[in-house]
């Protein structure tokens, strides 16, 4: 089942500026800086309320998140919906038609096991699910 959404995933050239941005904006402090070397990422948590705003950071130049910057310019890069049962929500939304970028979950940040679904079946936004480790 979907839960809530977990957090907003958000493009950013360098944390170095995003974080002081956002922590300000939001009246915030950052609570955690981690890389995802599988994703060619850092990360940076802000919490908001319920939900995370996860800042971006490519850390190479294959980097996904250095692709989307190039295309399209920092910004809003995905939504995450938690789910209390990761792979039998893959299960069901695929048995759906929805297309999954993952075929089955991987490491994330913050803990996390994740997976996306393709933007060109999901009216454009790309989205992520993602569960707690066990
Ligand atoms: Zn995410």
């Amino acid at each position: 089942m979907i839960k809530k959404i977990d957090h907003l995933g958000i493009a950013v050239k360098s944390l170095d500026d995003a974080i002081p941005f956002y922590e300000q904006m939001l009246g915030k402090k950052c609570e955690k800086i981690e890389d995802v070397p599988e994703q060619k990422v850092r990360t940076a948590f802000i919490s908001c309320g319920e939900v995370l705003i996860e800042l971006l950071e490519a850390t190479s130049d294959e980097s996904p998140i250095a692709k989307f910057i190039e295309k399209k310019g920092e910004g809003i890069h995905h939504i995450a919906y938690l789910s209390d049962d990761l792979e039998s929500e893959m299960k069901r939304v695929e048995e759906d038609g929805i297309r999954l970028i993952d075929k089955t979950p991987r490491g994330g940040a913050g803990d996390m096991n994740i997976a996306f679904l393709h933007p060109k079946s999901t009216k454009g936004v790309l989205t992520e699910l993602c569960e707690p480790k066990k």
